[in-house]
């Protein structure tokens, strides 16, 4: 079912939310463990709150909603329940594993907050818990974020639902594994250079990365700041559209939140026709030749539905990697620093010296990659050094930022194929890191920019080696805060493939 389905059922009484979380709970126990997808599962929480909205279902508390939500009453029947509208009233849903959430352990996919229980919820599960979502678990990611294969979890590699030898993308694999697998039908990942539109593109689904600055980043544990953002994966076009109203919007807590955002309220238009820019440099890489059939089929499909394509060119696409390869680490470095074994999450040599205590907690916290990117940043924002990198860096960015501007002069959206090629091998990449950061190749750009961009699932390559069909995703990229026209390209191309 859809999440539509599952809300409209429950607030009718059709389903009782309590039945739909035991399942959900139930395929995360079984199948879920088997792709190693979720790192802890939230289960009394869950039954807890999908008890609460039956209960407020039977109270008629969603039957009254539009009156009460007209005169703008919340709703004080139940805490634990959704509040009158109840978009995700029932609905089950996972978050990734480094979104706050006081029912359960965050982690980030390191031993170094392997026991850590946050105090406080992130706004976007404050946002979720409103609108009636049941969060059954949080899933295994990249540790940190830090990853393109969500292999470097301290809890095991994800595995992907249609081949368990190959890596479902990362960094937010476990949740694009648990939606393929249809143990729920949304999850939410993180961003900060492809971590949702990538493991999108390899597992069929639809991933959005909203503008920087329109979803709060309160409560999601912090890797690179200035590109951070909480972004929702989906089956299909509405439930995306449908998520993103429920958790974009205004924050309090989040300075860098956009002031002029519509709360995310898009209605979707299939009939309205844009012209779409064909970046050169994103089909002239080496590797996109994989998957270049299948974008250039969905550019005919388009075409041929009354679009139209202009050659665009974004030269700079080349340094965007480079770029972000060094602000990530370099920030990352920064905030990181705050796992130091006296406020946070594991203490080694607690007895020792404290220079003794930070080395033993980080040396035996941290990862490899995280700790490569550690000493990278470190050293890209030190003395002598911070101009040559970083400033520089920060330079490279801001042109490129520039450079989507003006492409949007021209064109309403961007055509990209969303990663050079579908789901690679578990171990493929993992000692090799030029190759592995090489996989962002088309989705960091964006991401430096700070604008919109979703994956949408169209057509699939066999593997030679397994014959099995292995998806591959198109991105469409949007100016800032154009959510809404990533919505109308998706359900177009959507409509198209069926
Ligand atoms: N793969 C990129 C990195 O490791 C982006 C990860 C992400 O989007 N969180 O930095």
């Amino acid at each position: 079912m859809t999440a539509r389905q599952i809300a409209e059922s429950v607030k009718a009484g059709k389903i009782s939310a309590l039945e739909i979380a035991a399942q959900a709970l139930e395929l995360a126990r079984t199948e879920g463990a088997e792709l190693n997808a979720f790192i802890t599962l939230c289960e009394d929480e869950a039954l807890q709150i999908a008890e609460g909205i039956d209960n407020k279902v039977k109270a008629g508390g969603y039957g009254r909603s539009l009156k009460s939500r007209e005169k703008g009453e919340t709703d004080k029947t139940s805490e634990l329940a959704g509040k009158p509208g109840g978009l995700l009233a029932g609905v089950p849903v996972a978050i990734k594993d480094n979104i706050c959430y006081t029912g359960c352990r965050t982690t980030c996919g390191s031993k170094i907050l392997e026991n850590y229980i946050p105090p406080y919820n992130a706004t976007v599960v404050e946002k979720l818990l409103e609108a009636g979502a049941v969060i059954i678990g949080k899933t295994n990611m990249d540790e940190f974020a830090m990853g393109s294969s969500s292999e470097t979890s301290y809890f095991g590699p994800v595995k992907h639902p249609l081949d368990k030898k190959r890596s479902p993308g990362g960094s937010s694999g476990g949740s694009a594994a648990a939606v393929a697998r249809g143990i729920i039908p949304l999850a939410l990942g993180s961003e900060t250079g492809g971590s949702v539109r990538q493991p999108a593109s390899f597992c069929g689904l639809y991933g959005l990365k909203p503008t920087y600055g329109a979803v709060s980043r309160y409560g999601l544990v912090a890797y690179c700041s200035s590109s951070d953002v909480i972004a929702p994966f989906a089956r299909d076009t509405e439930d995306l559209a449908l998520i993103y109203r429920v958790i974009a919007g205004h924050d309090e807590h989040d300075a860098t939140i956009t002031s002029d955002l519509d709360g995310g309220n898009v209605g979707i238009n299939v009939k309205k026709k844009f012209k779409i820019g064909i970046p050169k440099q994103y089909f002239a890489w080496e590797l996109s030749c994989d998957v270049s059939p299948v974008i250039n089929l969905a550019i005919e499909a388009l075409e041929n539905a009354g679009h139209e394509f202009v050659d665009i060119s974004l030269p700079l696409t080349n340094k965007a990697i480079a770029a972000h390869y060094i602000i990530a680490p370099a920030e990352a470095s920064s905030n990181l620093a705050r796992y130091d074994g006296v406020r946070y999450g594991l203490r080694e040599g607690g007895d020792k010296k404290l220079k003794d205590m930070y080395l033993r907690t980080r040396t035996e916290g941290f990862g490899s990659e995280v700790k490569r990117r550690i000493m990278l940043g470190t050293y890209a924002l030190s003395a002598g050094y911070y101009d040559m990198y970083y400033e520089r860096a920060c330079k490279v960015r801001e042109m490129i930022r520039r450079e989507f501007i003006d492409a949007f002069k021209k064109v309403d959206l961007i055509i990209t194929p969303t990663a050079p090629t579908p789901a690679f091998r578990l171990g493929e990449k993992l000692k090799d890191p030029l190759a592995m950061y090489l996989c962002d190749v088309f989705t960091v750009p964006s991401s430096l920019a700070g604008v919109p961009a979703v994956s949408v699932p169209f057509g699939a390559i066999e593997n030679p080696e397994s014959k099995i069909n292995m998806p591959v995703g198109v991105q469409f990229i949007a100016p800032h805060l154009k959510e809404a026209s990533l919505f109308q390209i998706s359900a177009i191309l959507e409509q198209l493939k069926k």
